[in-house]
């Protein structure tokens, strides 16, 4: 195997192919290498190490040649799309497995920047290094979708000025954060839309750390079984590290798009202190470092190629105003609550966002949901469509 690659990498970079054909010449190689990739798909874990050795090496001859930077840079864009592409249609996850260490995010920094691209307005999040590439993780403004892009691929862009402040995400942060100190409980809130007709709701699976063996695999198959796909899963880090199978598994399902996983940011540790009070407990506990917790969540996610959502969910659905504020203006997160909490006797109606538990910490929750999709004829939709409607 090693061998080939060597092959592979004097045929593509060694020989002074620094001529006035370079471009040909590195295409047909390419073509080569790109042959080669598909002679060996039923060996995914050598075909992955050699593209990200291509990659890497790459990137190396990129700072090597400055002036062919260009074209580096490409067969980098080129390599990481096809790798992604390649895991997808594989289905093949389990060499990403513990993958700290293989594409480790570092770097990863609030970076609130705003640009124009073909008529729509985009906001940037994050800005990380992976695999010695600068990447900014974007939201898109009217969908709400996020996604990864390569920092030198975006240019022109600007602080938080004019896009921002006619922006709806900006106007849904405002409405957000101004609602909650209405609801009844100042620290356990509620806040949900009931504009939804059509029997649509939102599912969502909170996955707080724990040391339970497994996780409610039946319920998501028999989900999966009646056609359902859109699942909202609150995640934690440490629930991750206990659970890196069952992780795996989740990440296979998403990548083979028999289900449609949408990652909300459930913190690092979800940390509780049995018996303290509210205003001292969970994300609002003296000494607890809210960027690390926050961050560390969407590090975990991008190492393994998933995409964090612009949403969160404060562990127990605690917080205060000036956590509200800050994770809603300083980290651009919008919080997401839940009306229909089925372990704690509430109903799910139209609109309602779901609340069960994945980790099985809540057994009755999921009794409850096995029913409700036996009963009722709900559709189960993506949650970026709740901050399309007016909020109450
Ligand atoms: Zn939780």
């Amino acid at each position: 195997m090693k061998k080939i690659l060597i092959i592979l990498f004097a045929l593509l970079f060694s020989t002074p192919v620094f001529s006035m054909s370079i471009y040909e010449k590195i295409d047909e190689r390419l073509d080569v290498i790109q042959e080669w990739l598909t002679w060996n798909e039923n060996k995914p874990e050598e075909v992955i190490s050699a593209i990200k050795s291509i990659i890497e090496t790459s990137n190396k001859y990129e700072n090597k040649y400055p002036e062919y930077r260009e074209l580096f840079m490409y067969i980098t864009t080129d390599f990481e799309e096809y790798l992604d592409e390649y895991k997808k249609e594989a289905g093949y996850i389990n060499i990403f497995s513990h993958a700290s260490d293989l594409w480790e995010i570092s770097q990863l920094e609030v970076f609130q920047k705003e640009f124009s691209y073909q008529w729509n307005s985009y906001f940037i999040m994050r800005k990380f290094s992976q695999n010695s590439q600068e990447k900014y993780l974007v939201l898109q403004d009217n969908t709400y979708e996020t996604s990864v892009v390569l920092a030198w691929n975006i240019r022109d862009t600007a602080n938080y000025s004019e896009l921002y402040n006619l922006s709806d995400y900006k106007k849904h942060q405002d409405t957000v954060y101004e609602h909650v100190p209405n609801t009844q409980s100042p620290l356990q809130n509620n806040w949900i839309t009931h504009n939804h007709s059509d029997d649509e709701v939102f599912l969502t699976a909170d996955f707080c750390p724990s040391w339970k063996h497994g996780f409610e695999k039946e319920f998501i198959e028999n989900y999966m079984s009646l056609w359902h796909k859109n699942i909202w899963i609150a995640i934690t880090s440490s629930w991750i590290q206990w659970h890196q199978n069952d992780y795996d598994w989740l990440l296979e399902k998403n990548n083979s798009w028999e289900l449609n996983i949408s990652w909300i940011n459930h913190t690092k540790t979800h940390n509780y202190d049995h018996g303290v009070d509210f205003s001292h407990n969970f994300l609002l506990t003296p000494g607890l470092d809210l960027e690390d917790e926050l961050l560390d969540v969407e590090k975990k996610l991008l190492a393994r190629w998933q995409i964090p959502s612009i949403f969160m969910r404060y562990p127990w659905l605690v917080s205060d105003d000036s956590m509200r504020k800050e994770t809603i203006y300083t980290y651009g997160l919008i919080p997401l609550w839940s009306n229909a909490w089925l372990a704690k006797w509430e109903s799910p109606e139209e609109g309602s966002i779901i609340l069960i538990h994945g980790n099985k910490n809540e057994p009755y929750g999921i009794t409850l949901m096995n029913q409700i999709l036996n009963e009722n004829n709900f559709e189960y939709w993506e949650i970026e469509s709740i901050l399309h409607e007016d909020i109450k």
